[in-house]
């Protein structure tokens, strides 16, 4: 592996937490709904990318090297901008007056084509890979999903095919982790065809399932996104495992497992969010494993579907 290039710090998050946004009614003052975040709001992520740009899509973009975390449109003939829903762009932590756009953070409304629930409880986990992802790997007795961010995959393609050899299922989480629905069409595109491009350079696969990160997903997103023929997986118990890492921490290992104890002595079903971006959620990823016990899908078994659009080896 070349140990490439262009390394940089970016803080991804959600800096405009808070600022309004101009709903088209104009009646937003008694009407905004603020949506509650289930991440972090700021994520360090810092990049220096291992995979090399393949020659077929360095031919089709241009590009040499990895983008960072705007990365540039590339039009793509399946795509036709001008036949998406006119959902305008909303900043993060404010919700249209409705429900008709379908959104999953303001409303948790679900698409016909979303997976959202699962036959027995099973855990996923965002963020990755990480370099604590291969504890997590050896604590698992089990197949799981992840849900990878683009520059992560470059950055780490040895730990993004462990995931894949030991037979889990890999599902895109974006480019760079940006609130989709504030982005505009063409940057929600590059969001979605880097990540796909950077699991297809590294895993030589193309995705079927993607979460929205913040679960920031409505039905302008979506369109885009079935252009890909994806899929997106939204879930039923939130864990706050990243709780554990704000400053002081607002959460305590055991709280996550007095929450799956409960959900799992109550019988419920259904996705559990998690994270393999921190040691500590990683720590709590293992241990929620050995409490949840047998039985765990993957989110493609969960939906009994296809684990990805296509794979190339
Ligand atoms: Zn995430």
């Amino acid at each position: 592996m070349r140990a490439d290039t262009f390394p940089f710090i970016l803080t991804l998050g959600l800096s405009r937490l808070g600022s309004t946004l101009a709903v088209p009614t104009g009646s937003q003052s008694d009407t905004l709904i603020r949506s509650s975040f289930t991440e972090l709001p700021s994520v360090n992520i810092s990049m220096m990318a291992s995979t090399p740009v393949p020659k077929w899509l360095s031919d089709f973009t241009g590009l040499t090297e990895w983008p960072g975390a705007d990365p540039p449109y590339i039009p793509l003939d399946f795509i036709d901008l001008k036949s998406l829903p006119n959902i305008p762009p909303r900043a993060p932590g404010v919700c249209p007056p409705d429900r008709s756009t379908c959104s999953f953070d303001c409303f948790k409304c679900i698409s016909f084509d979303d997976a959202y629930t699962c036959p027995t409880l099973s855990q996923t986990f965002d963020d990755g890979p990480s370099p604590y992802t291969p504890k997590l790997l050896a604590g698992l007795n089990h197949k799981t999903t992840f849900f990878t961010i683009g520059m992560n995959v470059v950055r780490y393609p040895e730990i993004y095919n462990q995931i894949k050899n030991q037979g889990h299922l890999l599902g895109c989480h974006t480019w760079s982790h940006k609130f989709l629905p504030e982005l505009n069409n063409e940057d929600i595109v590059a969001q979605l065809q880097w990540s796909i491009w950077a699991m297809n350079a590294t895993g030589s696969h193309l995705p079927k399932w993607y979460r929205p990160p913040y679960g920031g997903v409505d039905d302008r997103v979506r369109q885009i996104a079935r252009a890909f023929g994806m899929q997106a997986v939204l879930w039923d118990h939130d864990s706050f495992d990243w709780k554990m890492e704000t400053s002081p921490p607002s959460r305590t290992a055991d709280d996550i497992y007095s929450d799956v104890r409960r959900w799992k002595d109550s019988g419920v079903n259904g996705l559990i969010l998690e994270h393999d971006a921190y040691l500590s959620t990683v720590n709590s990823g293992i241990e929620v494993s050995k409490i949840v016990g047998a039985g765990q899908m993957t989110v493609a078994q969960c939906v009994d579907s296809i684990d990805y659009i296509n794979t190339f080896d």
